[in-house]
C-alpha cells in the first residue's frame, strides 16, 4: 500500500534544495528545510514551510551531521527525507538510520547504495551482470609489484582511482611506470583524507573518450525504465561543466545498446528510485561502465526537458510506493537540451572560488529557458560549500536551435558582485567543436591549455576581456576605446556598450 507523505525534510541546500521543495509543493507535501549559519539568509529557507538551524557552517557539523539531521526530522515529524545530491545522498549509514526510525529515505536501498558506492565492488558486480567495464582491476591494489604487473598488462597510460572516490578526488593519471609508486601513494593519501578509505584500483586510461550516462528509474514493484542518455564530456579537471541530451556523438543503434545494458545492470542489482549509470565510450564506440551514482544528478534537468518526465516528483512517488506510471516505449527524446553549470569562481584566476554578495543581476529569460538557482538580490555565496550557484538550461527543437538559444541567454545573464564562470561558458559555446558537436572529454583541456609560446584563442579572449576591465578602470577611457581595443574577442564584438559597463563594474 502506498504511504502518502505529508511532510518531507530536504537534507540539502542551494539550488537543489529549492528544486526538491518545488516538487514537494506541487505534490501538496509540506517541505522542511535545514540550514547552516552560513545559509541563514538563503532562499531555500523562505520557500520551505518550516526551517531548522544546523549551526556551524562547516559541512561535517551541518549538512553532513547525521545525528543533527535525524533529530530535526524527528522534531518536525516528517515522513521522509530527500537527500538531493552530494552531502548525505550516497551515505548508506544515513539511509539505514532513516530506515531504523521508520523514516523513508528517498533513494535506493542502503544495501545497493553501499554496493555501488564502493567502486571496486561495483565493478565486480557489473562484470558478473555481463556489463562491460573499463579494462582494469576488479580488486583493490595491495602492493607496488601488483600495480606494476597490472599496469604493464593494461599498457600505459593508466589511471589510479579511489574505490570510495568522487569529484575527481584520489584520481591520478600515470603515463609511465616510473611515476606509478608516487601516484599510488598520492591517490591513497588523497582518498584517505577525503573519504576515510585509502583503497585504490587501476583502470586503463582511455584516449579521448566520451562520458555518456544513462538515467534510470526503478519502482518498488520491480519495474525499471531508462530516460535515455546525457552527454557529459565537456569537463574541466574531470568535472562536468556543460551537459547535453541527446548526445551528438552516439547514433540510435549505440543509444539502444547502452540503454539496454544500463537496464540490465539496474535489474541485476534490483535498483529502486533514480540512479545513473556512467559509461565511457571510446573512439571505436566501445562502451564501458565507469560508475553508478545512486542518487539524482546535478544535470537531471536536461533529461526532464527532452523527456517531459519530472524526475524529482517521480522519485517522491516511487518512495511513497507508487509504480512508475508509464511504459518504456512511451518515453521519447524530443528536441535537444543543454545545461551550463554556473559557478561562483574566477576563470581568470585559475577558477578559484569567488564567494561574496550578489549586488545585482539580470536573469536570462524567454522561451524554453530554465534556470535552477538560489540567487536573489543581496544573496551571499558562502565559501564553505560547492560553488555551484545555478544551472542554466535551454531546450531547442534541434541541437542547432538549442546552441543558438544558449548563446543568446549566456549573453543576457549578468551577475554582479562576485566572479562567475559565465565568461568561460560564453567562450565554449562559440567554439567550432562545440557548435558542431564534435568534442570529447579532452576538449576543454585542449582548447584552454596555456602553451609556453602562444596561449589558445579562447584563453586569449578571456585574458583580453580582463585586461579591458583593467584598462578601462585605469585610464577612464571611453567605452568606444575599450571596444576598439578588444575587437579581437568575438564575445566583446557581439556585446554592446551595456556589457562594457558591466565589465567596468568588474562583472563577467
Ligand atoms: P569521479 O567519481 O571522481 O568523478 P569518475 O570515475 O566518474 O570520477 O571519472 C570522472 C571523469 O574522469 C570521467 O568522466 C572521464 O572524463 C575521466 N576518466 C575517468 N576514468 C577514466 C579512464 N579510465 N579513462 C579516461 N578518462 C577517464
Amino acid at each position: 500500500m502506498p504511504k502518502l507523505f505529508k511532510k518531507v525534510l530536504v537534507a540539502n541546500r542551494g539550488e537543489i534544495a529549492i528544486r526538491i521543495i518545488r516538487a514537494l509543493h506541487e505534490l501538496e507535501i509540506e517541505a522542511v528545510a535545514v540550514y547552516s549559519d552560513a545559509d541563514r539568509g538563503s532562499s531555500h529557507i523562505s520557500l520551505a514551510d518550516e526551517a531548522y538551524p544546523l549551526g556551524d557552517p562547516v559541512a561535517s557539523e551541518s549538512y553532513l551531521n547525521i545525528p543533527k539531521i535525524i533529530e530535526i526530522a524527528k522534531r518536525a515529524r516528517v515522513d521522509a527525507i530527500h537527500p538531493g545530491y552530494g552531502f548525505l545522498s550516497e551515505n548508506d549509514e544515513f539511509a539505514f538510520a532513516c530506515e531504523e526510525l521508520g523514516l523513508t529515505f528517498i533513494g535506493p536501498s542502503p544495501e545497493v547504495m553501499r554496493l555501488m558506492g564502493d567502486k571496486v565492488a561495483s565493478r565486480e558486480t557489473m562484470v558478473k551482470a555481463g556489463v562491460p567495464v573499463v579494462p582494469g582491476t576488479t580488486e583493490a591494489i595491495r602492493s607496488l609489484p601488483q600495480a606494476k604487473k597490472i599496469s604493464q598488462k593494461l599498457g600505459y597510460p593508466i589511471v589510479v582511482k579511489a574505490s570510495a572516490g568522487g569529484g575527481g578526488k584520489g584520481m591520478r593519471v600515470v603515463s609511465q611506470e616510473k611515476e606509478l609508486e608516487k601516484s599510488l601513494a598520492a591517490a591513497g593519501r588523497e582518498a584517505k583524507a577525503a573519504f576515510g578509505d585509502e583503497t585504490v584500483y587501476i583502470e586503463k586510461y582511455l584516449e579521448g573518450p566520451h562520458h555518456i550516462e544513462i538515467q534510470i528509474l526503478g519502482d518498488t514493484q520491480g519495474k525499471v525504465i531508462h530516460l535515455f542518455e546525457r552527454e557529459c564530456s565537456i569537463q574541466r579537471r574531470h568535472q562536468k561543466v556543460i551537459e547535453e541530451s541527446p548526445s551528438p556523438y552516439i547514433d540510435d543503434k549505440l543509444r539502444g545498446k547502452i540503454c539496454k545494458v544500463a537496464l540490465q545492470a539496474a535489474k541485476a542489482i534490483k535498483y529502486t528510485n533514480a540512479g545513473t549509470f556512467e559509461f565511457l565510450v571510446d573512439k571505436k564506440k566501445n562502451f564501458y561502465f565507469l560508475e553508478m551514482n545512486t542518487r539524482m544528478q546535478v544535470e537531471h534537468p536536461i533529461t526532464e526537458m527532452v523527456t517531459g518526465v519530472d524526475i524529482v516528483k517521480l522519485q517522491i512517488k516511487i518512495a511513497e510506493g507508487y509504480p512508475i506510471p508509464f511504459k518504456q516505449k512511451e518515453i521519447v527524446q524530443k528536441g535537444h537540451a543543454i545545461e551550463c553549470r554556473i559557478y561562483a569562481e574566477d576563470p581568470l584566476n585559475n577558477f578559484l572560488p569567488s564567494p561574496g554578495k550578489i549586488l545585482s543581476y539580470r536573469i536570462p529569460q524567454g522561451p524554453f529557458v530554465r534556470l535552477d538557482s538560489y540567487l536573489y538580490l543581496g544573496c551571499e555565496i558562502p565559501i564553505y560549500y560547492d560553488p555551484l550557484i545555478g544551472k542554466l538550461c535551454v531546450w531547442g527543437a534541434s541541437r542547432k536551435e538549442a546552441v543558438h538559444r544558449l548563446s543568446r541567454v549566456l549573453k543576457e545573464f549578468v551577475i554582479q558582485g562576485i566572479r562567475t564562470n559565465l565568461i568561460f561558458h560564453r567562450q565554449v559555446v562559440q567554439m567550432k567543436h562545440f557548435t558542431q558537436g564534435k568534442y570529447d572529454t579532452h576538449f576543454i583541456d585542449e582548447e584552454f591549455k596555456t602553451p609556453k609560446t602562444k596561449p589558445s584563442q579562447p584563453l586569449r579572449n578571456m585574458v583580453l576581456a580582463a585586461a579591458a576591465v583593467d584598462a578601462y578602470k585605469k585610464t577612464k577611457a571611453s567605452l568606444a576605446f575599450v571596444q576598439e581595443e578588444f575587437h579581437m574577442s568575438p564575445w566583446l564584438r557581439e556585446g554592446r556598450v551595456e556589457s562594457l559597463r558591466h565589465f567596468n563594474r568588474g562583472v563577467f
